[in-house]
């Protein structure tokens, strides 16, 4: 039966298409076991709509994108186009999407498996259970503010320039998507800047207690500064649950947060949009933070459960269904738990699966768990 929810999945190239393979299987499982259907489409995006339509990005897949409640991406890239102009490169095609669909907020979730808690550069006893989310804001501030530029001054010394610029608007819709995403998780969030020697810093901190106290009062607000905030990440993470932050300290705080986790296969992120006023719509694009892999691309070495994570945050946050997302990442969980490993996070003793069968694996586990 067609579904009134709309699906775009981009696999794009390297390990893209192996990836996406599985988790077709995970999203035709859904739809038989759990009525979760989508109208699907599938459309090129990168090197492999390069080397089929001259360009990284078509119209077409914009629309296409324009049009869908969430587009599922695999990643994009690889070695044959590294010799093309930057604006004609692979990568163009995520940064174009991120612009046309206005996504200005960055999920990246930081969880720490079990099974995994060796991976962890840190002490099993910091890292242990921890499920924090990282949330960045992403079209504003220092890496888009003007003036910019490196100029030459009357002495011939040169100066180099950025501007860190926020509007109360920006701040405030950030915030909001911080205190709706702990309303779902533990209802907590940390709001991170540098109050104490930037003017942006101090605005943000403001705008950030006013929506609390207007709109979210019943979530708990802290404020931390942004030289702290790495800190205690890797001194004490369990501490935090949401934090937001702006681009230039999100991007950082992200990766920092990523590496506790120690495996760059396992996590996925989400990029968010406004909120139609009309439609109640939001544009929303789902893809797992590593790229394409090339190193080991069509080798069936790839871990697909990074794309899977992807496919879980965005039933849980495009379409609110928080049931069927937990269900999947208990699956992630459990095929753990067993030992099946890809060969990124093997550990001694045991022989790595291919991405296939990790596919099998999570589909088996799926079906003891609806069972
Ligand atoms: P990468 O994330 O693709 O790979 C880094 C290392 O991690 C490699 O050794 C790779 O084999 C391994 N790895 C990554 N994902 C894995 C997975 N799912 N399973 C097993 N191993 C995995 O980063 P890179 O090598 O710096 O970049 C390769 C290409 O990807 C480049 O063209 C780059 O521009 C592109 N890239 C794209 C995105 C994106 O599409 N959003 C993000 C980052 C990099």
């Amino acid at each position: 039966m067609p579904s009134n929810k709309k699906l775009l999945v981009l696999p794009g190239d390297g390990i893209g298409p192996e990836i996406m393979g599985q988790v077709r299987r995970i999203v035709d499982w859904m739809d038989k076991r759990r009525h979760v259907s989508f109208d699907i489409s599938e459309g090129l995006v990168g090197g492999a709509s390069i080397d089929a339509r001259g360009t990284p990005l078509t119209d077409e897949t914009i629309a296409d994108a324009l049009a869908a409640d969430a587009v599922l991406f695999g990643s994009v890239g690889g070695p044959q186009w590294d010799t093309l102009p930057f604006d004609m490169r692979p990568e163009r095609g995520i940064l174009g999407l991120r612009k046309e669909l206005q996504l200005f907020a960055n999920l990246r979730p930081a969880k720490v498996f079990d099974a995994l808690v060796d991976a962890s550069t840190l002490k099993p006893e910091i890292v242990r259970g921890l499920d924090i989310m990282i949330l960045r804001e992403l079209t504003g501030g220092i890496y888009f503010g003007e003036p910019r530029g490196i100029e030459t001054l009357p002495d011939g010394t040169r100066r180099g320039i950025n501007t860190q610029v926020y509007t109360t608007p920006e701040i405030e819709r950030i915030a909001r998507v911080a205190f709706e995403l702990a309303g779902k998780r533990q209802r907590r969030v940390c709001s991170v800047e540098k109050a104490n020697v930037m003017e942006s810093g101090q605005m943000w901190r403001e705008d950030v207690q006013r929506i609390h106290d207007t709109e979210f009062p019943d979530i708990e607000l802290s404020h931390m500064y942004a030289d702290n905030c790495a800190m205690q990440l890797v001194r004490a993470p369990q501490q935090f649950d949401v934090i937001v932050s702006d681009n230039l300290f999100g991007d950082i705080l992200s990766d920092c947060a990523a590496m506790l986790t120690g495996s760059l296969g396992m996590l996925p992120s989400a990029s968010l949009g406004a909120v139609d006023p009309d439609t109640g719509r939001r544009h929303a694009l789902y893809e797992p933070i590593h790229g394409s892999a090339p190193d080991i691309a069509g080798q069936g070495k790839a871990n697909p459960l990074a794309q899977v994570m992807s496919y879980a945050m965005l039933l849980r946050y495009s379409f609110d269904m928080g049931e069927d997302a937990d269900l999947i990442e208990q699956a992630v969980e459990n095929v753990l738990s067993a030992g099946v490993r890809t060969a990124d996070i093997i550990s001694a003793g045991i022989k790595p699966v291919s991405t296939e069968q990790m596919g099998d694996a999570l589909l088996a586990e799926l079906d003891k768990l609806a069972a």
